[in-house]
C-alpha cells in the first residue's frame, strides 16, 4: 500500500499525518521535541544547519535577528518581507519550504518516505499565497498533490469517521488573527461513495485571538492604574511590555480556571493582579457577537437555519475559550471541540489518500495521469497501470470521497476598456465557483491597428453575479491595487498577446479562464488569426519556475535539524 500525507503548515505550530493500514489517520510525532506539533519557527545558527521547532521559537528571545516565525501571514503577499543569513537570502515561501522539510526529515527519520502530499491553508487564502505555498512544498522536494481548505480538511476527518449517511455540518474556526466560517454539505450516495461541498463561506480576515488580547491588555492596564495610578498613558515601554507579556497566558489561563492571579514587577515594585474569567468576558463580549454575525449573516445567505446544521465543529486555538463554545451552543443544537491542533492535519492525509486512489483508478481504467500540475516541471505523465498493480497502489480510506469540492474564494475577471481612460473589471469566476471552475468571453480590441493586448487580472470579492462591475484604482507608484479594501481588488498578473498591422478597432479577443485549487490559466485567443497566448498566473509574489528549479535544487542539499 502506498503512503500520502497531510501537512497543515500553520502559522504558529505545524502538524503531519498520514492513514495507518486501515485507514484511520495518525500524527506523525516530532519526536526531537516529543511532541506532535512542530513550532512553526526557524533559527538560522552562523555557519550551521537550519534549526527548526521548539529549539528555535525559544532562540528567538535570545537572538530575534536570527529566528524566523509567523511567515504565513507573508507568504504570497505583495512586498513581503525576506531576510539575509550569511549571505543567503530568504523569502517566505523558501522559510515555508524549511519547515516542511523538517517535517518530511523527521518523518523520514522514523521510517516514512514522504512524497506527494496535500498542505492545507486558510479558506481565505486568495490565489498567490496558494500558489505561494504549493512552491514552498516543491521546493522542499514534496509532490504537492493539492493545496486545501483548513475547514475542509477538519470537516473531512470529522464527517468520514463519523458518518455513513449525508449531513450538514459547520466549522467555526477562530485562530491567532482570523475567522472562519464554512457551511459544508456532506452527502453520500448509494453507492457509499461520500462528496463534501462548501454551500457558504463567511468571515474576516482581521478578527481573531489577538483582538482579546488586546481587550484584556487594556483591562489589565485599568487594573494596574487602580492598584497605582500610573495611566495607560503614563506608562513607559518597559512597564507595557511587562504587562504585554502577560496577557497571553492570563487570558489562556482563564479557559481553563475561573480566574488568574499573576505579578507585575517593575521598578522595584510588584503588583499582584486578578483577572476573572467573568470580567474578561465582559470585556469581549461584542467581539464574540461579531463572530456571531457573521454566522448568522452566513445562514441568510445559504437559506439555512441553525436547525438544518447537524453539528458545529469548532477549531482553532482561539475556540479553547469557554465564551465561544457557550455562544455557538445558544444557536446551534450540537457543538463539538474537535482536537483543534490535530484535526486539520489529519484531515489533510485523507484528502490525499482521496486524491491518490482517484489518480489510481484513473490509470487503472487505462488513463494517463498528468503530473504537470503538481510539479516545478511539466510534462511528467504517469502511464496507465494493470488491475493488480492498481490493488497494489490503492491507500485503504474510511470512505471514498468523490471530490472535494473546494470553491473559489475570490472572484476573477479582466479589466475590460468602457472608454478611453476608464475601465471596469468584467468578472468571469465568482466566489463560490467549483473548481475548477472555467469561463470564457470575447471582448473586442480597443483601438484600430492596435499593436497587442494585454488582459490584465484581477481578484476580488465581489459575489454579485447581475452587476459584476468593479472599478479598480492606482496606488501611489501607479500599480492597480486594492480600491475599497471591502472589495478586495488585486491585480494578480496579465498575459499579453501581439497582434497582426492593421487589426481593425473592435477585433474579437476570446478571454478563457480556468482555475483549479492549484492556480489561475488565462489564454487570449485572437478570433482572426487563432493566435493565442497563454500564462498560468505566478506573480512577482510567487518565485518563476526558473527560480523555483533553482531553488529546489538548492535546498535538496540543506539539511534541517530540531535541536540545537
Ligand atoms: P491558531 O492560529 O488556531 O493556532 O490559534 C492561535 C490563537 O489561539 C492564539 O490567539 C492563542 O492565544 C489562542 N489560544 C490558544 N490556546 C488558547 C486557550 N487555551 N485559551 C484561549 N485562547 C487560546
Amino acid at each position: 500500500m502506498a503512503k500520502v500525507y497531510g501537512i497543515d503548515l500553520g502559522t504558529t505550530y505545524s502538524v503531519i499525518a498520514t492513514l495507518d493500514e486501515n485507514g484511520t489517520p495518525e500524527v506523525i510525532e516530532n519526536y526531537a521535541d516529543s511532541v506532535q506539533l512542530l513550532a512553526s519557527a526557524v533559527y538560522f545558527p552562523s555557519g550551521g544547519d537550519p534549526v527548526v521547532g521548539k529549539e528555535a521559537k525559544n532562540q528567538a528571545e535570545v537572538e530575534p535577528d536570527r529566528v524566523v516565525q509567523f511567515v504565513k501571514r507573508e507568504i504570497g503577499k505583495p512586498n513581503a518581507q525576506t531576510w539575509d543569513f550569511d549571505g543567503v537570502k530568504y523569502d517566505p515561501i523558501s522559510i515555508s519550504a524549511l519547515i516542511l522539510k523538517r517535517m518530511k526529515e523527521y518523518a523520514e527519520e522514523q521510517g516514512h518516505d514522504v512524497n506527494d502530499v496535500v498542505i492545507t491553508c486558510p479558506a481565505y487564502f486568495g490565489n498567490e499565497e496558494r500558489a505561494a505555498t504549493k512552491q514552498a512544498g516543491i521546493i522542499a522536494g514534496l509532490n504537492v498533490l493539492n493545496i486545501v481548505n483548513e475547514p475542509t480538511a477538519a470537516a473531512l476527518n470529522y464527517c468520514l469517521r463519523e458518518f455513513r449517511e449525508s449531513r450538514k455540518i459547520m466549522v467555526y474556526d477562530l485562530g491567532g488573527g482570523t475567522f472562519d466560517i464554512t457551511l459544508f454539505d456532506f452527502s453520500v450516495d448509494d453507492s457509499g461513495k461520500a462528496s463534501i461541498d462548501v454551500i457558504e463561506t463567511n468571515g474576516n480576515d482581521r478578527l481573531g485571538g489577538i483582538d482579546w488580547d488586546a481587550r484584556l491588555y487594556d483591562y489589565i492596564c485599568k487594573l494596574y492604574y487602580d492598584e497605582n495610578g500610573v495611566t495607560k498613558d503614563e506608562m513607559d515601554a518597559e512597564l507595557r511590555q511587562k504587562i504585554r507579556s502577560q496577557v497571553e497566558d492570563v487570558k489562556k489561563s482563564i479557559s481553563s480556571m475561573p480566574s488568574k492571579s499573576f505579578t507585575i514587577s517593575y521598578a522595584g515594585d510588584a503588583t499582584r493582579l486578578e483577572v476573572t474569567r467573568e470580567k474578561f468576558e465582559e470585556q469581549t463580549q461584542d467581539l464574540v457577537e461579531q463572530t456571531m454575525d457573521f454566522v448568522r449573516q452566513l445562514l441568510k445567505e445559504a437559506k439555512h437555519s441553525a436547525d438544518d446544521v447537524d453539528v458545529v465543529l469548532l477549531v482553532g486555538g482561539s475556540t479553547r475559550m469557554p465564551m465561544i463554545k457557550a455562544a455557538v451552543e445558544g444557536l446551534f443544537r450540537k457543538v463539538l471541540v474537535e482536537q483543534p491542533d490535530l484535526a486539520v492535519a489529519k484531515g489533510a492525509a485523507l484528502a490525499a489518500a482521496n486524491v491518490w486512489n482517484e489518480r489510481v483508478a484513473k490509470r487503472r481504467d487505462g488513463q494517463e495521469v498528468d503530473f504537470a500540475s503538481t510539479q516545478g516541471e511539466s510534462g511528467v505523465t504517469l502511464p496507465p497501470i494493470t488491475e493488480e498493480e492498481a490493488a497494489g497502489l490503492m491507500i485503504n480510506v474510511p470512505q471514498q470521497v468523490s471530490a472535494v469540492n473546494d470553491k473559489l474564494t475570490r472572484s476573477l475577471g479582466p479589466a475590460v476598456f468602457v472608454d478611453d481612460n476608464q475601465y471596469m473589471i468584467d468578472n468571469l469566476l465568482f466566489i463560490g465557483d467549483e473548481m475548477p471552475a472555467e469561463a470564457t468571453a470575447t471582448y473586442g480590441t480597443q483601438n484600430a491597428n492596435q499593436a497587442e493586448i494585454k488582459v490584465v487580472v484581477f481578484e476580488n470579492v465581489s459575489r454579485d453575479k447581475a452587476n459584476n462591475y468593479v472599478t479598480p484604482s492606482l496606488d501611489k507608484n501607479g500599480n492597480e491595487q486594492y480600491t475599497d479594501p471591502s472589495l478586495k481588488v488585486k491585480k494578480i498578473g496579465d498575459v499579453r498577446l501581439k497582434l497582426p498591422p492593421n487589426t481593425p478597432k473592435g477585433s474579437p479577443i476570446e478571454v478563457f479562464f480556468r482555475s483549479s485549487t492549484i492556480g489561475l490559466e488565462v489564454r487570449a485567443t485572437n478570433l482572426e488569426t487563432n493566435e493565442s497566448a497563454e500564462t498560468v498566473i505566478t506573480t512577482e509574489n510567487t518565485k518563476t519556475r526558473e527560480e523555483l528549479n533553482e531553488a529546489r535544487e538548492r535546498f535538496a542539499s540543506v539539511r534541517t535539524r530540531g535541536q540545537i
